[in-house]
């Protein structure tokens, strides 16, 4: 009996199988539309249900990780610094196949395993079944080209410290706490909040009366007011992301990804902060990879980018040039789901040295199955992120408004869908997703188990169309 041999009703991911000495690894789905890790031979795994001359295993963080130990490409690894990244958010921990089938020939990397504490808070996920779930995605898929894991938007040291404990290898600090709103102070409190920083005397000497000769911008001087909005907006932030570095350089002894991210914040980060920001973590002597300003105009969830295209595509050549002057490091493009305007512009900009982070949108394409395949839960995840919305819409950046959102009564079955691309419907849909796994998540994921390769190749579409967009996808994809 060979392994393709299985019992009626079983289906085997042909992709997935691997062979290690005598032993052969796979991922089968019973009829009941659960998946679950079949091993013939010996294994080091415990806990299996003998079954079809073999052991069935249950899909659990420590049987991803063991995994992991027998096939060394599943385990995360860290961005190697010629290839441009792109990180592909999971939030039901069902779409990696879709992601690998999007990446295609490209030449970027992957960060399969990518949330934050935020949502991982929202779905009751943990670090550990944020990896596993790539882990095992990446295996379904026979997918041997590396992966990293983004422990991202971090506000707390002790969250750093536990995803580096599981494996993660890049981190995104995210001290937009500490991030002081100049624009609402006079003068006066400018001036006060300066003199009381530490380091005001030494960053006096460092900034004040001393070009900077960037050669793609000329000289760049900070002003005393200038220096004054820079140190008091981000000198605090600035210490706590050098503090988390230093946490982690303590705990992590082989290197690892450090991201410091200032994009959820209520002002656009110009070209002098951005220098202040990326000179002061270099002098505290943190190494980190990748920088992300909160860059102009609309950067809102899961729609286009809206605004000055000009004044975008000047602004992010200086913060490119800025980036190459301090050494080169990328600049990552936060909330980067469907910003189809803004990737032309930020390839060309950064010479191919960018990170993208999206993670909303694959949820909306999960959706998309849903309206197509179960117009009625589909309506009743409308009405649930409706009524979510007011709650859900504090932590994010959006300008949804609901009563543009028709009654969803009145839209037709095969209408339902273009809700998930219309603007308001998008972002009320795209931020409900706590709600809506809180009481539908295990409905949600039955749905896209039946259908299940077409939720793929949704997902292989529409984030290869972003892939496309920045202009380094393979044609074939
Ligand atoms: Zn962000």
């Amino acid at each position: 009996m060979t392994i393709r041999d299985l019992p009626t009703g079983w289906q085997l991911y042909e992709h997935s199988l691997q062979k290690r000495g005598d032993s052969t690894f796979c991922v089968v789905r019973g009829s009941d539309g659960e998946k679950e890790l079949y091993v013939r031979g010996k294994t080091p795994f415990s806990g299996g249900e003998a079954f079809a001359g073999g052991d069935l295993y249950p899909l659990t963080v420590q049987v991803a990780l063991d995994l992991a130990g027998i096939f060394p490409w599943l385990t995360p690894q860290r961005i190697p610094v010629e290839r441009p990244s792109f990180g592909f958010g999971d939030r039901l921990g069902l779409a990696t196949p879709g992601h690998i089938k999007a990446l295609g020939k490209t030449n970027v990397f992957p960060v399969l395993a990518q949330q934050s504490v935020r949502e991982n808070a929202r779905t009751g996920r943990t670090f550990a079944e944020v990896l596993a779930s790539a882990i095992f995605g990446a295996f379904q898929e026979g997918y041997k080209g590396g992966f990293g894991a983004d422990a991202d938007h971090l506000k707390q040291v002790e969250d750093a410290l536990e995803a580096a404990e599981i494996g993660y290898t890049f981190f995104t600090c995210d001290p937009s706490e500490h991030v002081v709103d100049v624009e609402k102070l006079s003068g006066e409190e400018l001036r006060e909040r300066f003199s009381a920083l530490s380091r005001s005397d030494e960053w006096r000497d460092e900034y004040l009366d001393r070009p900077f000769a960037i050669s793609e911008l000329g000289e760049l001087r900070f002003t005393e007011d200038a220096l004054l909005r820079a140190a008091v907006k981000y000198g605090a932030a600035v210490e706590f992301a050098a503090k988390m570095y230093r946490a982690l350089s303590e705990r992590i002894a082989h290197g690892f990804d450090y991201e410091v991210s200032v994009d959820e914040t209520d002002y656009p980060t110009s070209p002098l902060e951005h220098l202040f920001v990326a000179r002061e973590l270099r002098r505290q002597g943190v190494e980190f990879v990748s920088l992300a300003p909160r860059f102009v105009g609309a950067m809102e969830k899961g729609v286009d980018w809206r605004g000055d295209r000009d004044q975008f595509k000047r602004e992010l050549h200086a913060h490119a040039a800025i980036a190459r002057f301090l050494g080169g490091y990328r600049l990552s493009l936060h909330s980067g789901s469907d910003k189809f305007t803004l990737y032309p512009l930020l390839h060309e900009q950064t010479h191919g040295c960018w990170h993208v982070k999206t993670a909303g949108t694959s949820y909306l394409v999960a959706l998309e199955v849903v309206a197509r395949n179960d117009p009625s839960f589909f309506r009743e995840i409308m009405q649930l992120s409706l009524s979510a919305f007011d709650a859900a819409k504090k932590s994010y950046h959006i300008s949804a408004d609901p009563a543009r959102i028709p009654q969803i009564d009145s839209v037709s079955d095969d209408e339902l869908a273009s809700l998930v691309e219309e603007h308001d419907s998008r972002q009320v849909l795209h931020v409900g997703y706590g709600a809506v796994l809180g009481q539908f998540g295990d409905k949600l994921k039955k749905v896209l188990a039946s259908h299940e390769q077409e939720h793929y190749a949704g997902l292989a579409r529409h984030l290869g169309r972003h892939l496309r967009g920045l202009e380094v996808a393979d044609e074939r994809v």
